[in-house]
């Protein structure tokens, strides 16, 4: 393949802008970033970052990762990409023994490069082990506690691709299941929980180190006062904020917290601690109305209104329905992140707490040439996808 460049671009590193500059690409590998040249496409001063990598998302026009078939997870892929994201892990909802096992085989099978669509970089697994209580806008359906013969069917798939399991470190037998399988190479999330602050150190003890979507369906002091009048305790929220061994995540379409929080979390957690996701349904790019959140036919109505999800009596959010271009908007235009800091938790922050940091997530030398470029506006132009113009 010959060496493609792009020129004349702003290019968005990890820590800094760097404006009339080029990147140049060949074999679906960055081998030149930053020296002034012409080349044959001229990017007039827009912003070129690296590729968005989403390690929390379950759908998107129109398909869920829960509907078991190869083609809804091309269908997702294939929408995120044109919101700028490259990579991702697709996440799946609370559902039943089969339909998990479907989502895992789905992830085995289509693990690497997905035609037109963003790449698949591994498997987050999340639903069965959350504690029914914090189980949000999921289905009512299979909780499970940990034991030997569905945590072995679960975790198969470590041996082949990064796999983040989440877990309620209250439930039954969460210590036996994050001991033993960190060991085997599992990445453990805490998340749909509450538990108290002290449970959380604990199962940062046992090898827990990230926590799904920072402020939702998890504890927090006003909520674990309701259980104990005084002394009043923090709960996950509190415990996420403190120990810097956890990442988290934020869902920053501007629905589910305001731009205060957003700062919040920005301010204590830091751009290398504290990703962008989107964590979004099957209603991306489809207009307002009701759908179903997890497997067609079997998962929770929901309704897309007003830009997000919500119960369908619409007093709860039931998650995204945004890509992560909107994301970047919001935690940098509305929530004021200096840019390189706003793309670093889109990218290179995500691709850490996944381990693929020296694969992807940057503008080096070596990385995928995996590209989004963006307007002033931070609106999507064009995305390129190991070298390949998909928009
Ligand atoms: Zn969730």
């Amino acid at each position: 393949m010959a060496v493609t460049v792009l020129a004349n671009a702003t290019l968005v590193l990890t820590d800094r802008l760097v404006p009339n500059a080029s990147v140049a690409f060949e074999d679906g590998r960055l081998v030149e970033i930053g020296a002034a040249r012409t080349g044959a496409i001229d990017l007039h001063g827009m912003y070129l970052a690296p590729g968005f990598v989403d390690l929390h998302v379950h759908g998107g026009d129109g398909a869920d990762f829960m509907d078991s078939t190869a083609d809804a997870f091309r269908t997702v892929c294939q929408c995120h990409a044109k919101h700028g994201t490259t990579s991702l892990t697709p996440t799946s909802t609370v559902a039943t023994g089969p339909q998990y096992d479907r989502f895992l085989a789905l992830c085995a099978e289509l693990y690497g490069d997905v035609p037109n669509g963003a790449r698949i970089i591994g498997s987050h697994f999340y639903g069965p082990y959350f504690a029914r209580p914090a189980r949000g806008c999921h289905p009512d359906q299979e909780f499970l506690v940990p034991n030997a013969e569905n945590a072995e069917r679960f975790t198969q798939l470590a041996g082949q691709m990064p796999l983040v399991v989440t877990v309620a470190p209250e439930i039954e037998n969460a210590e036996w299941l994050v001991r033993t399988y960190v060991g085997r190479g599992v990445r453990f999330n805490a998340g749909h929980s509450h538990a108290t602050f002290e449970q959380v150190e604990a199962a940062v003890s046992w090898g827990v180190r990230h926590v799904d979507h920072l402020f939702c369906a998890m504890s927090d002091r006003a909520r674990l006062r309701l259980s104990q009048t005084y002394p009043m305790r923090g709960g996950v929220l509190e415990a996420t904020l403190f120990f810097d061994e956890l990442t988290t995540e934020v869902i920053a379409d501007g629905k589910h917290l305001t731009p205060d929080l957003l700062r919040l979390a920005y301010k204590v957690k830091g751009p290398d601690r504290l990703a962008l996701v989107t964590d979004s349904m099957r209603a991306v790019d489809l207009p307002d109305g009701e759908y179903w959140f997890g497997a067609d036919g079997s998962g929770e109505r929901v309704l897309k209104q007003d830009g997000v999800g919500v119960t369908l009596d619409g007093t709860a959010l039931a998650s995204c329905v945004m890509g992560m271009d909107h994301c970047l908007r919001t935690m940098h235009f509305a929530a004021s992140v200096p840019l390189p800091e706003a793309v670093r938790m889109a990218t290179l922050t995500p691709a850490h707490i996944l381990g693929v940091e020296k694969e992807l997530g940057s503008l080096e030398v070596g990385k995928r040439a995996d590209l989004v470029v963006l307007d002033r506006e931070l609106s999507v132009r064009h995305v390129y996808i190991g070298g390949e113009r998909i928009v």
